[in-house]
């Protein structure tokens, strides 16, 4: 394993670093709230905008759709940049990360032309319309339909989880198109628009206060058949593109992100009194602090390891299950540790920005988002151990 980045990698490092270093926007300190397309949804969506413009956002997709065509250590290295600068998020990272790749891989020319831009430009944004109340591990079983109607498709269900569904202008939708088909076979993948008529959006809010996700109806929605993406009736197929997108999370961001907040807790430890002396002193929190810093280590490393396997070999393994099970279940850990290192304060809404108690509970979801843990244990379990398959 070579840790070391090559000359042309350096160069794009520092020219990525520079561009950062010029163009980050000064930290966000209005408010923040998920709900709708506000002041802090046209600041993201305008950061988006410039990041295209420079040519920084989608690097990994081929150069004839606006990327870079670039090489998976390009893109880890871009994640560590961007975390390093503390540079916002883009809006659209559905589209970039999950629904993009999915087109480039399975779209035809003109879905290509016509959708690609705009998702990187952000100026339309994007939706997973696959999860449904009955539907979420096992989302080949979902039961949303999609009736053949001449040359459209009629759209009728619910999805639930949908985040971004109450800004989003397309959404990425799993329909049933055959009922006689066994369940993973007459599934097809639609481009909806979410501006259709039939289609009604409900926000979910979450146990962090945010409404970032939605349940949303399709009642009688029209779907033009020029926008199946992939086959009718192979819908699976396309889907497994967009999760394998997913769970390829390549961490490197992650790794930084959480060793800025690890040593954020360190500072408030070192400064925090508690029973005469500081809190740092304390045998229990300087054993949780400790714990905390060897996982991260341990995360860094598989993650460089799991890097330099995936760009030798260009297919993603089980080590992005293994990844997904770490990073979610420390960060649990951690920001319970973080809470009763911080004591009451962490609650507090004006200490550190209330970040400690959003941070807390926006972990949560971490084991549930992107795949169950328990879910990506079986992959481990089947694809790693050879154990026969969960029924
Ligand atoms: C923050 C957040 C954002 C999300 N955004 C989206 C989105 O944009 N689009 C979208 O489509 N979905 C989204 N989801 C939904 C997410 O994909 C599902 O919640 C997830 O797949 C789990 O499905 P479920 O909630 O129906 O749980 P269930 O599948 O009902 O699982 C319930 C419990 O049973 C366990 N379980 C289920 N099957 C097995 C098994 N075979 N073996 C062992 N244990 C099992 C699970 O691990 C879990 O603990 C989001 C979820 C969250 C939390």
């Amino acid at each position: 394993m070579d840790l070391n980045l090559t000359p042309n990698e350096q160069q794009f490092r520092d020219e990525l670093r520079a561009w950062l270093q010029a163009n980050v926007p000064p930290p966000w300190t209005g408010s923040t709230a998920a709900e709708e397309k506000g002041e802090y949804f046209d600041f993201l969506r305008n950061w988006q905008k410039k990041v295209c413009e420079a040519g920084w956002a989608g690097i990994s997709w081929p150069k004839e759709y606006g990327g870079r065509g670039a090489a998976i250590i390009e893109q880890a290295i871009l994640q560590e940049e961007w975390a390093r600068a503390e540079a916002p998020a883009l809006i659209n990272a559905l589209g970039l990360y999950l629904i993009g790749p999915t087109i480039v891989a399975a779209g035809t020319e003109e879905q290509k032309k016509r959708f690609l831009p705009k998702i990187l430009s952000a100026e339309e944004i994007w939706c997973q319309g696959f999860s449904e109340p009955n539907s979420g591990s096992d989302v080949a079983s979902l039961g949303t339909k999609g009736v053949l109607d001449g040359d459209h498709f009629v759209v009728n269900g619910q999805k639930i989880w949908t985040s971004m569904a109450h800004v989003a202008d397309w959404c990425l939708l799993l329909v049933r198109t055959d009922s006689n088909a066994p369940k993973h076979k007459g599934i097809t993948a639609l481009l909806v628009d979410m501006h259709s008529p039939g289609v009604t959006v409900r926000p979910l809010r979450q146990i962090t206060g945010d409404a970032s996700f939605n349940e949303v109806f399709f009642d009688n929605v029209r779907v033009p058949l020029s926008n199946v993406l992939g086959e009718v009736n192979k819908g699976w197929q396309t889907a497994i593109t967009t999760l394998m997108n997913e769970r390829a999370n390549l961490g490197a961001g992650t790794y930084i992100a959480f060793r800025r907040n690890l040593d954020a807790l360190i500072a408030r430890a070192r400064e925090m009194k508690r029973n005469g002396h500081t809190t740092s002193q304390d045998p229990l929190v300087r054993q949780k602090l400790a714990q905390a810093f060897l996982e991260l280590e341990i995360f860094r490393l598989n993650n460089t390891r799991s890097l330099s396997k995936l760009s030798k070999t260009g297919i993603p393994g089980a080590e992005g299950s293994i990844l997904k099970i770490f990073w979610s279940e420390y960060n649990q850990r951690f920001q319970q540790a973080a809470m009763e290192i911080l004591g009451p304060y962490a609650q507090l809404h004006g200490f550190d920005n209330g970040r400690w108690v959003f941070d807390y509970l926006r972990t949560r979801a971490n084991t549930i988002e992107a795949g169950t843990s328990e879910i990506l244990r079986n992959i481990v379990a089947e694809r790693v151990l050879g154990l026969p398959k969960s029924y």
